[in-house]
């Protein structure tokens, strides 16, 4: 494409820094669509977390619980649905709920799912090479003394804005390994210090995300014994996220809620690198094909996924080429690069993306924090701009009017992936809830 994708409309409007919506052209019926990876992937890794149950329950006790599971609840939020359509004169049809992954054990964030699931597919790996178990074993016994020593000799490094960091590191640590987290300037002083209180070792840069994820890599690499999570290209974070898919259709069951050809389910979820929201998509795609919807939201200076989507160029682009700053306070989201491998699985998959300006991520924590009692982090009140403004923009209307959904928008359920927020010192949520852009 060389430097054409200049002139493309969304490139346009992106360049400004332009609130906007993009409906995505290459989204094909689900049934024409092929893909590399598949439900026997989501699968095996649901297994595999069944497998590492009694060992999670052992390291985290936190989760004993719920048996070892990490998941979180999925709830109806029509005080905030109200206030939403109240404070901005908007129009949401049908029922808004929240996945409230901002709870999830552990790491307070999404990340829970696909960096513990990584962390411990690794251990696997390491604990049937060195015969520490056989098939059919208790994991169980993988949290003792002798396995802990062994693990001790290994170390897990990773590259990240905050939240990948303290999820690897938090379960990395527990499993006994060391842990070298890099932290792109963008990440929060608090999850720092709360990854130091466990023991990681923390290398700052001023550099941004793309930066620290490749010196953490070169830095791994020239350790034999050492192992580095790729939050860019990594296919077990992929399938760990994947598995929300899965989990999430037994809560709708439970909930008695229907997604089917008259009951369309949209669903809205902050995009960083893209690992997270695509491999919720990728799974929740598998499981209802064409009656599912979903829309990514990035801030309007961290668009990456957006912007490689759009050109079709991938991780060959980036924010900065564009003249976007990459600067947000979303700190989960401020990646100006994406992931290369997740924006191709996904391009025949999603319905669009939103893009939206810091302000409304604290005017929606307020409204959520005010209406239902819950506390989310900036990266992830991005969730709402896509219940609230999916009636708004030309684009999004006329995507529902030519998918044949405008008849049954009443029966339509909403869910915003609320992907951070528990381990938010109340300090720094009242600072937070003090910010006025
Ligand atoms: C990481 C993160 C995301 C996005 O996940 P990616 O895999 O980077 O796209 C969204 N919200 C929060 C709170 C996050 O920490």
């Amino acid at each position: 494409m060389g430097e054409n994708y200049k002139t493309l409309p969304i490139v346009q409007k992106l360049s400004k820094g332009e609130e906007t919506v993009w409906v995505n052209p290459k989204k094909i019926p689900f049934a024409e669509n092929r893909q590399g990876i598949s439900m026997a992937d989501i699968d095996e890794a649901e297994a595999r977390l069944q497998r590492f149950a009694p060992f999670i329950m052992k390291c985290f006790p936190e989760t004993e619980k719920d048996g070892g599971m990490i998941e979180s609840v999925l709830t109806s939020i029509s005080g905030m649905q109200k206030h939403l359509e109240e404070t901005y004169g908007v129009q949401i049809p049908g029922r808004l709920m929240l996945k409230q992954d901002g709870h999830l054990a552990i790491a307070g964030s999404v990340k829970a799912r696909g960096g513990i699931y990584e962390v411990l597919k690794h251990t696997e790996e390491l604990a049937f090479e060195k015969g520490l178990i056989k098939v059919g074993d208790d994991y169980g016994k993988l949290a003792n003394e002798e396995c802990r020593e062994f693990f001790g000799q290994y170390t897990i490094q990773v590259g990240s804005t905050g939240n990948l960091g303290l999820s690897i590191g938090i379960a990395s640590a527990a499993v006994g390994y060391k842990v070298i987290v890099h932290m792109s300037a963008d990440a929060k002083q608090w999850k720092k210090d709360m990854l130091r209180s466990h023991g990681v070792t923390v290398v700052e840069y001023e550099s941004d995300y793309t930066a620290a994820v490749k010196e953490g890599r070169r830095l791994s690499d020239e350790d034999p014994k050492s192992y580095f999570v790729d939050d860019e290209n990594s296919v077990n974070l992929f399938m760990g996220y994947a598995v929300a898919a899965k989990r999430l259709k037994k809560q709708l069951e439970e909930q008695r809620i229907l997604v089917d050809g008259d009951h369309p389910l949209f669903v809205y979820i902050p995009c960083g690198v893209g690992g997270a929201p695509g491999g919720i998509t990728f799974g929740l795609k598998e499981i209802w094909g064409d009656h599912v919807h979903c829309f990514f939201v990035e801030p309007v200076q961290a668009p990456a996924m957006l912007l490689g989507m759009a050109t079709g160029l991938h991780n060959e682009i980036c924010v900065q080429d564009i003249g976007l700053s990459g600067l947000t306070h979303a700190d989960g989201l401020a990646v100006g690069r994406p992931s290369g491998f997740v924006g191709k699985v996904v391009e025949p998959l999603l319905s669009g993306e939103f893009t939206l300006q810091d302000k409304w991520l604290y005017e929606y924590m307020r409204g959520l924090l005010d209406t239902e009692g819950i506390f989310l982090e900036p990266s992830a009140c991005a969730a709402f701009e896509g219940p609230a403004r999916l009636l708004s923009y030309k684009e999004t209307k006329d995507y529902i009017k030519e998918n044949g959904l405008a008849e049954k928008m009443g029966a339509a359920v909403h869910i915003a992936w609320a992907t951070g927020g528990s381990l938010v010192p109340e300090k720094v949520r009242a600072e937070y809830q003090n910010t006025y852009l």
